[in-house]
């Protein structure tokens, strides 16, 4: 099951749609090794790790 869990690029929202139900961009699949759907934090330290750099 996780590892179809997608993630929109724009709003950062988890689903497992093509296509975000929200605002509709496409969207991408996590990465279950450095990615768990358990880990609500992820993208808000993904965010500020992009950033910071
Ligand atoms: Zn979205």
């Amino acid at each position: 099951m996780r590892s179809k869990i997608k993630r929109c690029r724009t709003c950062g929202l988890y689903t497992l749609k093509d296509i975000c139900p929200i605002c509709g961009a496409s969207t991408s699949q996590t990465k279950p090794a450095r990615f768990s759907p358990e880990d609500r934090y992820g993208r808000y330290r993904r965010a500020l790790r992009q950033e910071a750099e």
